[in-house]
């Protein structure tokens, strides 16, 4: 390449701070551009890659069928759907940004050794929408990091940032722990923050929820933190974006505080009913089709004592929804299925009870809105009301799990992060740390990963031309 690769403590062209989708994006673009990069990635190299390597697809723009997407998907219906999941609350400039973007990114990320598979047959249906990875997102993070290898980039693992420097309007540096070490500063000449949201903080997610937090899960690495975002708030950098939005779904309740990733969601709601710690209904499971419903749930379950619900079923229903990693709770009959989950069996019986009796006799159709509803029940079943009688039972434990928090920096449509007095010179944020500017409450399946190579390109280029 001809590039001088500098000294461990620089000045580097462009230091990345994190190590997952949009710190690659950003760092392939700048190696391409010529510029020496290093990569200072909290996880050790087993666990690299943050929240994306859990990710499964991409929503992507297209006005003709692209790769694995079928008919088109234009910037009118995306910016849309956005618009109906954050009711609005978005910025329009950079969530367009975003959209039209992604139809160049996807051949880009092709380029880049990201291979694409049709949507995956489940609850969710997105094959006009969203491109999966084959391999699912650790395909795609380790495709990136063999080819910011060949590209010269050097990374360091188990690399906590503590502090950027800021001096004026720049940053000169950032400080750095290596595998519990010292901090000690490393000069940069640019510097690209892709650290992610703060989810795995807990003590940051109570001061934002309460105490409700402390039994919540984080789907996702436990390395996102929030320690760059709150150093550059505590610096002066305005921040966007609410501390309790987030994206949140209803996990199985067995699955680890930390990184359980995709297979611990549970998609049975639609076709059960959900109780809450007492055996009594909270909520209309059938409101809607699950792919607009299920990220409310999360927050949902977070509003019940002790944040825990029960999503129960019968035999009838076992095979509607993509199977959990972990089995069902089984027995004959209600009585026993509340004693195993710990549940008063005369209140969920009589919660049985009293939904059965309210069903309806008619069509039950588990992939539309049928209109099976409950009659003279509070809260109604207004879809998929079948009766609970056929055994066996069985049941899931849900809780709240987070996947990340919106709380982000202000950037501008280069990805410039706002400072204290005006733009920063030479300092850019990609990914969970600045989706807040996008997102400000809501969920687009396959945005997050949008969001991320968009701007991690953005700012790749943008570091990349600064350092020129
Ligand atoms: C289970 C799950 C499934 C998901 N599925 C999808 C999906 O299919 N499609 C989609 O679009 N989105 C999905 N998402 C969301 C998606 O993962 C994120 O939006 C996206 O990965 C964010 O990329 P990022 O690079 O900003 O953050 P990350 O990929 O999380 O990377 C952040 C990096 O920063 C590092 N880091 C953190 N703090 C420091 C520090 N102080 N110093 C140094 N390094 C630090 C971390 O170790 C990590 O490598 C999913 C998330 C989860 C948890």
């Amino acid at each position: 390449m001809g590039r001088r690769t500098p000294r461990p403590e620089g000045p580097w062209d462009i230091v990345i701070v994190g190590g997952g989708n949009a710190a690659l994006c950003a760092a392939l673009t700048a190696a391409e551009a010529g510029r020496s990069v290093l990569i200072l990635e909290a996880a050790p190299e087993s666990y690299r890659g943050g929240n994306s390597r859990h990710t499964r697809n991409f929503r992507c723009m297209h006005r003709q069928p692209m790769s694995v997407l079928t008919e088109t998907y234009g910037e009118e219906e995306y910016f849309d759907d956005l618009r109906v999941v954050t009711k609005g609350e978005t910025d329009e400039t950079l969530a367009r940004l975003v959209i039209r973007e992604t139809e160049e990114c996807l051949p880009w990320m092709r380029r880049h050794g990201v291979h694409f598979q049709p949507s995956l047959s489940g609850t969710l249906s997105l094959s006009r929408t969203n491109a999966f990875f084959l391999g699912g997102g650790k395909a795609l993070v380790n495709a990136y990091y063999n080819v910011a290898r060949d590209l010269g980039v050097s990374v360091v693992y188990e690399a906590r940032v503590d502090h950027v420097h800021i001096e004026g309007d720049r940053a000169i540096g950032v400080d750095v722990s290596v595998a519990g070490a010292a901090a000690r500063r490393i000069a940069a000449r640019a510097v690209v923050l892709a650290s992610g949201g703060f989810q795995s903080d807990l003590d940051w997610l109570t001061r934002a929820w309460g105490p409700a937090a402390a039994n919540f899960l984080i789907r996702g690495t436990p390395h996102n933190r929030g320690v760059v975002l709150k150093n550059m708030i505590d610096q002066g950098c305005p921040s966007v974006g609410d501390p309790t939005q987030c994206h949140c779904v209803a996990i199985d309740g067995r699955a680890p505080k930390f990184d359980g990733g995709i297979c611990t969601r549970l998609d049975c709601v639609p076709f059960s009913i959900v109780v809450n710690r007492d055996g009594d209904r909270f909520y209309d499971e059938g409101e809607d089709t699950w792919p607009k419903r299920y990220a409310i749930w999360g927050r949902l379950v977070a509003a019940q004592p002790d944040q825990i619900g029960f999503s129960i079923i019968d035999s009838k229903s076992t095979d509607l929804f993509m199977p959990s990693v972990f089995p069902p709770i089984r027995a004959d009959d209600i009585e026993e299925l509340a004693e195993k989950l710990g549940l008063d069996p005369v209140r969920l019986g009589r919660t049985v009870a009293a939904f059965n009796a309210a069903c309806q006799d008619g069509r039950f159709h588990p992939t539309e809105r049928d209109g099976l509803t409950t009659i003279g029940l509070d809260p109604p079943k207004s879809n998929w009301a079948r009766p609970i009688d056929t055994p066996p039972y069985f049941a899931y434990q849900l809780r709240p799990g987070v996947t990340f928090t919106y709380l982000g920096l202000k950037v501008d449509t280069t990805a410039r992060v706002e400072g204290p007095h005006g733009r920063l010179a030479n300092v850019w944020a990609a990914g969970e740390i600045m989706a807040g500017s996008i997102l400000g409450r809501g969920y687009l399946a396959g945005f997050g990963m949008a969001i991320g190579t968009v701007f991690g390109r953005i700012a790749g280029r943008e570091a990349a031309a600064h350092v020129a």
